[in-house]
């Protein structure tokens, strides 16, 4: 579904980020990226979708070389959910998940039926919440939200980036454990990038363990435990 070929990244001030990455993400499976900080799992990720582009190598999403995708299609197949994620503050929860429906040409009569049923997935009640602005959520609600939004063209791929990362450890074993059985239930090709170990045993199929710009080892969360 979305492959790393001898994939690099050197910034124009020298920095290697990424270097001569290989990895392959099945369809329907969760990778996690885990590594301390500054070790290029946000640079991995930018590249999927075209915010940075590699020095060198080739990333595939189905076969195909994302470099030729045109960039907007490319953005329609991959949700994006980062770690504060930007909600628009003028519009109401609901309005904010349905305006990719909508961008989409949904009418927006559907487009607002759909953004209930996603809000209703992510664990938020639409009728307790839909009409709420941004402001006056709390930090976990509002990356539900944001998970929502990334799930509203109904892309093949989420990518996401410390989604979790900003609320205290409660909250974020509880929009783990949610989103564990979203993704049971929606069965996205999932790259997911943290620095903390057991979030990335928990959540992954197979975890990619980074290094300085590298894998060290891309296994089970079994076997990643079970290292020496
Ligand atoms: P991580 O997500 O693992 O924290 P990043 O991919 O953000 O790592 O960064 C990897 C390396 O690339 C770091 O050394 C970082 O300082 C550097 N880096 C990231 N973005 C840029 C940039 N735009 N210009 C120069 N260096 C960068
Ligand atoms: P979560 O576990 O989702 O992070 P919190 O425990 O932080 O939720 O918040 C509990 C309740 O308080 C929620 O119902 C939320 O809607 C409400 N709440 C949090 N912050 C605000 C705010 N700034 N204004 C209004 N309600 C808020």
């Amino acid at each position: 579904m979305l492959r790393f070929e001898h994939v690099s990244k050197r910034y124009p001030d020298g920095t290697v980020a990424v270097d001569d990455l290989d990895l392959e993400v099945r369809e329907g499976e969760l990778v996690t990226l885990v590594g301390p900080s500054g070790c290029g799992k946000t640079t991995t990720m930018r590249m999927v979708n075209r915010l940075e582009e590699p020095t060198s190598g080739r990333i595939l999403l189905e076969g195909k070389d994302v470099a030729t995708w045109d960039p907007v299609k490319l953005r329609r197949r991959m949700g994006y959910v980062i770690q504060q994620v930007g909600l628009f503050p003028h519009r109401t929860v609901l309005d904010n998940t349905a305006t990719v429906p909508h961008l989409l040409g949904w009418r927006r009569a559907d487009a607002r039926r759909r953004a209930a049923e996603l809000l209703e997935l992510v664990g938020l009640d639409p009728k307790v919440y839909g009409g709420r602005y941004p402001e006056q959520l709390s930090g976990g609600q509002r990356q539900r939200v944001g998970v929502a939004r990334a799930l509203a063209a109904d892309p093949p791929v989420l990518l996401m980036d410390e989604p979790f990362g900003a609320v205290d450890p409660v909250v974020r074993e509880r929009l783990q454990s949610e989103f564990l059985r979203l993704q049971a239930e929606v069965r996205k090709t999932v790259l997911f990038v943290t620095h903390d170990m057991e979030e990335a045993v928990r959540l992954g199929d197979r975890i990619a363990v980074y290094g300085q710009g590298r894998i060290e080892q891309f296994d089970t969360p079994a076997a990643v435990l079970g290292a020496p």
